[in-house]
């Protein structure tokens, strides 16, 4: 069965009453006060090695309490911020915070490779390496501990920007992932030539692995296709034992989903990590096919 852990996101305010046109209003306008007011913070979901199904990393993902409306979806929010030109903001406090959280960390004996996602604002801005760069020294923490997901539709939308600063942020050590991989077109000659080290398998493929012959077919393709760019591949929502077994049968290298651990706070990710939570996932590995 799934393993819950503390902290778990409760959406009290669905996406799609994000599109009334008042509500959105308001809300543009709370969300304005939300980082001065304190409103925002991280949680944070592992990502599990298939080779030994240990912690080998987490992605942070940006949560906003609102005072009335409780947790907001990022699916709301973040589209929010882009319209209305606060994502910029939103962005420079997950890499401040992100950072921090790593240095935090590291005091308590844990080394963790944190993913923040970078929206396509962040993606143009030419400030984004100077930013993250003095975000990492401000904290102290080597740029191999950050990683960096730019979804593929964005990454595909402005190929000179991505190029740019992808280049810029593997030139000062930061590690690069394209997210959702498979949700857009992306043009294999140009992924090429991008300094990125792993692939996300888009979730709408893993959730279709026990049931659809094709969606076995692409993800293997997927890993077939990242292995020889030297690429590593995560399987992003991945919800039961199955598709575990599946995603390893295939050499999938890491795991990632609600099977494992739900997003958490910085302080249940720390206990789950050293835990027993962890151990009692991880334990009872799949047996890998030959090959
Ligand atoms: P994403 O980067 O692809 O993140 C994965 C999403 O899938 C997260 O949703 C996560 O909570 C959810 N998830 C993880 N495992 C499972 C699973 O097993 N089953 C299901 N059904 N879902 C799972 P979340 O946190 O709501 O974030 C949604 C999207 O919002 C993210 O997709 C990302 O694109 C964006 N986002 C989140 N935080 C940030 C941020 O700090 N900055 C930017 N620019 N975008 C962010
Ligand atoms: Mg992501
Ligand atoms: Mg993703
Ligand atoms: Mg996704």
């Amino acid at each position: 069965a799934a393993k819950r852990a503390g902290g778990s996101c409760h959406v009290l305010f669905e996406p799609h009453m994000g599109s009334d046109a008042s509500a959105q209003l308001e809300l543009q306008n709370d969300l304005r006060h939300a980082l001065a007011r304190g409103e925002l913070s991280l949680h944070y979901q592992p990502k599990i090695d298939g080779q030994d199904g240990q912690i080998c990393g987490v992605e942070a993902l940006l949560r906003w309490t609102h005072p009335q409306h409780g947790m907001v979806s990022p699916a709301v929010f973040i589209a929010l911020a882009e319209r209305f030109g606060l994502i910029g903001q939103l962005g420079s406090w997950v890499i401040d915070e992100a950072c921090r959280q790593i240095a935090e960390w590291k005091r308590r004996g844990a080394n963790l490779r944190v993913a923040i996602n970078i929206s396509a604002h962040q993606l143009r801005d030419n400030s984004l390496v100077a930013r993250i760069e003095q975000a990492l020294a401000r904290h102290g923490v080597p740029a191999s501990q950050l990683l960096c997901e730019i979804t593929e539709t964005v990454a595909m939308e402005d190929m000179k920007a991505t190029q740019r600063t992808f280049d810029g942020l593997a030139r000062i050590g930061v590690f690069l992932s394209i997210d959702d991989f498979g949700s857009g077109y992306s043009s294999l000659n140009y992924l090429r030539q991008l300094p990125a080290r792993q692939l996300k398998i888009d979730r709408s493929f893993v959730n279709d692995l026990e049931f659809s012959e094709d969606a076995r077919s692409v993800v293997n393709a997927v890993v077939k296709l990242a292995h020889a760019l030297n690429l590593r591949v995560v399987a992003e929502g991945v919800e039961t034992a199955a598709q575990r077994d599946i995603l390893l049968a295939m050499h999938c290298d890491e795991l990632q989903g609600y099977f494992f651990a739900r997003p958490m706070t910085a302080q249940a990710l720390l206990a789950w990590s050293s835990g027993d939570q962890a151990r009692g996932t991880l334990d009872t590995p799949a047996p890998r096919a030959g090959g």
